[in-house]
């Protein structure tokens, strides 16, 4: 008996071979319709035999194309049209798109045998593709995706790419980046010995550059990198002079997993994120010293190749191990323009690899780390944005501004949460112009009416965002406290709205419901129905504000200025410079000094007094040295560190600290001590409020929880205790995570007023 229905299926099924994979498999058990690309997914249209369409949908959900990923498939019944051919139509426009944007793809095994297959036509071409691979979010430049809405979009496809693109049964087939030597865009080196025009020769020519130890500008998917030989320590030193760049940790590309294994400790779970489609830079623990790769710091960051060019690179002899680093002058946005690079990068790079194809959008390589609860993105880019990460109870479009540090931003639409790739720190002018791009690009991708969005934004009336936000004309502005947006951030991955929790936010600095500086919040309560802060750590100065984040010694002035008989720390064997008195100084007469209850400050303090003295040259630095410290293989018992009922108090904790320096104790035990007794004080803490509500699920967030050592020690305090622990795993747990938060809160707040927020 013939039957026919109409199918919707949602999710990211554009751009992926969706369409002839539907095609054939309606082919397979002779059914007729058609299938097409709509606003919210893809549109079938089915008639046959009830058994065939029932076949059909069974092996739709099961094996769909491998970078599809279907998160709703609704199936109605329809009365028969008398279609006895499948076919495969055009895309339909009418509303406003609620398409999932595929994000980018490493190449696919069947691509890369025949970029080293000398009888393939797209041999050794760096721009090879097909629909289960390549370029997606970074070639985009309108919905829906089609090859006029593609950077690829001026060049024209020559009769063999034809042929291919419109074969349904072709891998190619609607591949919208598809392109051969032939008529695609190629590769050209810039040296200064003159120009390489022949694609494969300019690569061969690049990878003798960093044979050589050159440094080297390569273009990538969303941006370019800067390479050099990752074993040649003066190229490494040569790249960290002139990238201004004096201590922060640099990526690494290996060649291949073996390459990765023989550097790093890879553990399963490490591997799995590895090779999994985002190809991030997985923080794993380093198993070989590399000079100026990564000082004073136990992990390396390595990601493997995923472009075509990356393989092409270390085939034609590139070192086996580079450093890839994102191109750029420190804590600027990353190059992604030709002009912008070849400007900006002069006096760093030797030699310039470009590609003709142009990059739609700027998206950095993203990092994560196989934690000891499960995965954790620290900086969600390339491979991740801009994915879906959660579900909101709403029907209203919502803008999330985020936070100034590591912002990112966060649009709402048809309840899908769209988080966007890793902007930065808004402060840089770069990356200001950066998130107003991605403002508008993420706004208008989804033709969302600014009337009818409701903004949020952060209550730090300083911040750039908030300015902005304030400025845009929209019907809805909503202000989210920063460490409650951090909670839900992880109640949001998770779709839990009414859950009751205990939730912890730590972090460095946040704008408190008193305007003064938060970071160690202890917080019960639901996305629902709202945050209450119950307890908090203990107060402390802070000289100088903000500022004081730059210079541990100036934020251990305002914590250890509330004890008494403190030996001269001036003196042996603390050393602290003339910054530290001056900034006492500001605290007695309290000029310039603000209240802080922030835990990024406290790790600092504790850097300080174990030999951290000098100025920090990149954000959370002091934080990671003392880990670094505690993991010199010692084991120690926990400094006190009591909870009070309301406040954790740092004072036992230092004062323990001073003393043990002061008669000679190993700082790797101190620290180790510092570490344990914070997890600690934590546990005890949160224990402490979970029983008094009758809670059972404690939420981490902030960006101190990026200290592994501290989840590790926590894990078996909480759990002991049939506490449950949740962390964030799709949106980082620094200031990354803050925009999805923010969502989450303002699509549970009422239509007027304020977000859902209890005050003491
Ligand atoms: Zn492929
Ligand atoms: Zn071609």
């Amino acid at each position: 008996m013939a039957s026919a229905c109409s199918i919707r299926v949602r999710g990211v099924v554009q751009g992926v071979g969706f369409r002839p994979f539907v095609y054939r498999l309606a082919r397979a058990n002779t059914l007729g319709g058609w299938v097409l690309n709509g606003e919210e997914g893809v549109e079938i249209y089915l008639e046959g035999p009830e058994r065939g369409v029932q076949a059909f949908v069974r092996e739709l959900k099961a094996q769909p194309p491998p970078a599809a990923s279907i998160a709703e498939v609704e199936i109605n019944p329809v009365a028969p049209l008398g279609v006895n051919e499948f076919t495969i139509r055009e895309s339909l426009r009418q509303k406003g798109p609620t398409v999932r944007i595929s994000p980018d793809l490493p190449v696919c095994d069947e691509c890369l045998a025949e970029l080293f297959d000398p009888g393939n036509r797209r041999y050794q071409y760096p721009y090879i593709n097909c629909t289960n691979c390549g370029p997606r979010y970074t070639v985009l430049l309108g919905l829906p995706y089609d090859r006029p809405t593609t950077t690829m979009k001026d060049w024209a496809l020559d009769d063999y790419c034809r042929t291919e693109y419109l074969n349904p049964a072709n891998r190619r087939f609607h591949a919208q980046p598809v392109a051969c030597p032939a008529c695609g865009p190629n590769y050209f080196l810039c040296a200064p010995e003159g120009v390489v025009n022949e694609g494969s020769e300019s690569i061969r020519r690049a990878a003798a550059l960093l044979r050589d130890g050159k440094i080297l500008a390569v273009k990538g998917l969303g941006g370019y990198h800067l390479a050099c030989d990752a074993l040649a320590a003066t190229a490494v030193a040569a790249l960290r002079e002139r990238k201004y760049r004096k201590e922060k940790p640099f990526a690494l590309m290996a060649r291949d997993i073996q390459v990765a294994r023989s550097v790093t400790e890879l553990s399963a779970a490490a591997e799995d994120l590895l090779t999994s489609d985002a190809r991030p830079i997985v923080l794993v623990p380093a198993r070989a010293k590399l000079d100026g790769v990564a000082p004073e710091n136990d992990e390396l960051g390595v990601m493997l190749p995923y472009t075509p060019l990356h393989h092409l690179l270390f085939a034609a002899g590139a070192p086996r191990l580079l450093v890839m680093t994102s191109a750029n002058r420190s804590s600027e946005p990353i190059a992604y323009e030709d002009e912008d690079a070849f400007t900006s990068l002069s006096g760093i790079a030797d030699s310039f690899l470009v590609g003709r194809r142009p990059i739609a959008r700027r998206v950095d390589d993203s990092v994560a780390r196989a934690g000891v609860l499960g995965p954790v993105i620290l900086r969600r880019a390339r491979g991740y944005a801009p994915g879906a990460v959660a579900n909101l109870p709403t029907r209203r479009p919502i803008l999330a501004l985020g936070a100034d540090l590591k912002n990112t931003v966060t649009l709402v639409v048809e309840g899908q949460a769209f988080v966007s790739q890793h902007i930065g720190d808004l402060d840089h002018y770069q990356s200001f112009r950066a998130f107003q791009e991605t403002v508008r690009d993420l706004v208008s991708m989804y033709e969302i009416d600014w009337n009818e969005l409701r903004v949020v934004h952060d209550c730090h009336p300083q911040y750039v965002s908030t300015v902005y936000g304030s400025e845009l004309k929209v019907s809805q502005r909503l202000a989210v406290q920063h460490h409650r947006a951090h909670i839900a951030s992880v109640l949001a991955e998770r779709g839990a709205w009414e859950k009751p929790v205990v939730g912890v936010s730590f972090d460095g600095t946040g704008y408190g419901d008193d305007g003064s500086i938060w970071g160690g919040e202890f917080f019960v309560g639901s996305v629902r129905d709202g945050f209450e802060r119950v307890a908090h750590l203990r107060s402390a100065s802070l000289p100088g504000g903000d500022a004081a984040a730059q210079y541990p010694v100036q934020a251990a002035a305002g914590f250890l200025s509330q004890i008494e008989d403190l030996p001269d720390l001036t003196a042996e064997p603390f050393h602290f410079p003339r910054r530290y008195r001056d900034a006492l100084e500001l605290v007695r007469r309290g000029v310039r000094t603000f209240s802080t209850t922030s835990m990024g400050r406290l790790f600092d303090t504790a850097a300080a007094l174990l030999g951290f003295t000098r100025a920090i040259t990149f954000e959370g630095q002091a934080a990671m040295w003392l880990e670094h410290l505690a993991r010199g293989g010692v084991e120690a018992e926990a400094y006190p560190f009591p909870f009070t009922g309301d406040e954790l108090d740092f004072v036992p904790l230092l004062r323990s600290l001073v003393k043990d320096r002061l008669r000679g104790r190993d700082i790797r035990e101190i620290a180790r001590a510092v570490e344990r007794g914070i997890a600690q004080g934590l546990a005890d803490a949160t224990i402490a409020v979970a029983r008094a509500r009758g809670l059972d699920t404690a939420v981490l967030s902030g960006g101190v929880f990026q200290n592994e050592m501290l989840l590790e020690d926590l894990k078996p305090m909480l759990e002991n205790r049939s506490i449950e622990l949740w962390i964030n795993h799709a949106v980082p747990p620094n200031d990354g995570g803050i925009s999805l938060g923010q969502a989450a809160l303002a699509a549970l707040a009422p239509s007027t007023g304020t977000a859902p927020r209890k005050t003491e």
